[in-house]
């Protein structure tokens, strides 16, 4: 959507929003029909971004990114941090618009534009450490009239595809790095969820009066692979069958991907344990965002002698949440699910466990409208041939298994393809001794979803859950690409090494690594290192 003015509608009241497809190349697609999810009432229609429009979007940010770049680390956070004033003073409008797009209640919103803000200080502060430029000593006496440099410069254009569940962290989450990394940015929202991306891209044109290196377009998958096609890095958040066909489509052109992909993040409850605590967490890790977080708590193992007393209390609090559209006088903890697909699988993953003679002790089933919910549930006598244990849920529900030791504990927390993050709660020690052996790409020792608020270390899937990571210097650097300057300090009109060949300095080259590599000379020259 290109230039395009975004007003969310008040529920009922539908809005059209004009995407660039009329302007440039019109998309065989329908226009998208946004619905609130709260409600199930239809509130914009969304017009899709043919693959030309895409193109053109893409060239013309282009053309812009060299005078981006061109600002250094400390003006394009001068830009960003305009973006983060912006973010915070219009916080109202922006949760207003998210809520009526996603379902969520306004607790879960409200992370989205606190996390932005802080991701835009993170990066702008730091920028300099992680991608200016580096000095770098030879390691050989040959190479020492050389002075070594490594410059990171951007990819010129980061596409950004991402999914529903958080549609301003999983997007501009990724653009805020890419973008103080000196690239323009092009991002596809989730067709479910396309409205508060456009709001903030077009405050950042129209509001801010920022540099013409950050756009979106709007559409599905023949939007989002022409993205591919046209950008030079590609940033994916989605499930991993999506992801597939992006890195396959990537792979056409050779554009380098980072996946952050789907999780089923397993929990640890150790017989030390602060039981209250790591019911509580069980709770909220497993609820939040009616469970629509790839790092929700999934599964829960317990150690045999705290398991009856953890799963009363995980019961307990369960029991307290209340579900529904909330508003300020009427606040809920749990919302509404966002993607109509969505619900569908967690209802078959429920009904399967139920099937094969798992309990529900609190909630099991879909409510009945008006809006898309599902029960808060807690599922026992699970065990891993049940798709609830083994595959992404992706709701809000989570299986218990009570297991002997913390052995079993970690054999089933490992065995997934997934390998997202994770959870150990008990004594500090023990749990840590046991966190650091799950397969997974962070873990939290006595705490649930922390790990994505510690921007300093970075999140990034192991197995099936993605490629790459985001976040610490890792997330910021894979927008870049490194260019190494071997730079000459001192020479003579000709190297040893160039011609003439003559016969005193043929292998002398191979003489002087000899003599400096050898093993027995390096001894003998009391030269120490292998
Ligand atoms: P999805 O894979 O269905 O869609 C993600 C995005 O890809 C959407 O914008 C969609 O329009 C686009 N898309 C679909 N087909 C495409 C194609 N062929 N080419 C290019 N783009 C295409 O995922 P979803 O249902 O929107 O989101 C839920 C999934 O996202 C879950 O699996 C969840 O775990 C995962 N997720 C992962 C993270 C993470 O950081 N690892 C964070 C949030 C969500």
């Amino acid at each position: 959507m290109k230039g395009a003015p975004v007003e969310s509608g008040t529920a009922g009241t539908s809005t059209e929003v004009n995407g660039a497809a009329g302007a440039a190349g019109a998309s065989v697609e329908e226009p998208i029909e946004v619905l609130n999810p709260a409600t199930g009432e239809p509130i914009a229609t969304v017009a899709v971004d043919s693959p030309q429009a895409v193109a053109e979007t893409v060239a013309r940010v282009r053309a812009n990114q060299a005078d981006w770049e061109a600002m250094g680390i400390e003006g394009r956070y001068h830009w960003l941090g305009k973006l983060r004033d912006w973010l915070l003073d219009n916080q109202d409008r922006v949760l207003d618009t998210m809520q009526l797009e996603t379902g969520k209640v306004r607790a879960d919103a409200s992370n989205e534009p606190a996390y932005l803000a802080d991701l835009i200080n993170f990066y702008g502060t730091r920028a300099s450490k992680f991608i200016g430029e580096e000095s770098v000593r030879p390691h050989s006496a040959l190479l020492a009239s050389k002075k070594l440099r490594i410059q990171y410069r951007p990819h010129p254009v980061v596409g950004i595809i991402s999914p529903w569940n958080f549609p301003l962290i999983l997007a501009l989450g990724d653009a805020i790095p890419a973008m103080q990394a000196g690239a323009a940015v092009v991002i596809k929202p989730s067709e479910f969820t396309p409205l508060g991306l456009a709001e903030v891209v077009n405050a950042w044109k129209r509001e801010i009066g920022g540099p013409d290196v950050l756009d979106c377009v709007q559409g599905l998958s023949e939007t989002g692979g022409a993205l591919v096609d046209a950008v030079d890095f590609i940033q994916f958040t989605g499930s991993d069958r999506t992801g597939r066909k992006v890195m396959a489509r990537a792979a056409e052109t050779l554009t380098p991907v980072s996946l952050e992909l789907g999780g089923k993040d397993p929990m640890i409850v150790l017989s030390d344990a602060d039981l209250d605590r790591a019911a509580n967490a069980a709770a909220w890790g497993g609820m939040m965002n009616s469970g629509q977080i790839c790092m929700s708590v999934e599964r829960i193992y317990v150690e045999e002698p705290a398991y009856d007393d953890f799963v009363a209390k995980l019961t307990a609090e369960v029991g307290r949440l209340r579900q529904g559209a909330d508003d300020a006088a009427n606040p809920k903890d749990v919302g509404a699910m966002t993607s109509p697909r969505q619900t569908a699988i967690v209802a078959d993953h429920v009904d399967d466990a139920l099937a094969s003679g798992a309990r529900a002790l609190i909630g099991g089933k879909r409510v009945e409208g008006p809006g898309d919910y599902f029960e808060p549930t807690v599922l026992v006598d699970v065990d891993h041939s049940m798709k609830v244990m083994r595959e992404e849920t992706f709701g809000p529900v989570v299986g218990v298994m009570k297991v002997n030791d913390s052995e079993e504990a970690l054999r089933l927390a490992n065995d997934s393809r997934y390998g997202l993050s994770g959870s150990v709660f008990g004594e500090r020690e023990r749990a840590e001794r046991v966190a650091r052996r799950v397969e997974c790409g962070a873990i939290n020792v006595n705490d649930v979803l922390v790990n994505y608020f510690a921007s300093d270390v970075p999140m990034g899937g192991w197995k099936q859950s993605g490629i790459g990571c985001r976040h610490g210097e890792p997330g910021i650097k894979k927008y870049c690409r490194s260019e190494s300057l071997v730079i000459t300090r001192f020479a003579g009109k000709r190297e040893p090494t160039w011609y003439p060949y003559t016969r005193g300095r043929r292998g002398l080259v191979g003489r002087l690594v000899q003599l400096l590599n050898a093993r027995d000379l390096k001894r003998r020259l009391g030269i120490r290192g292998s």
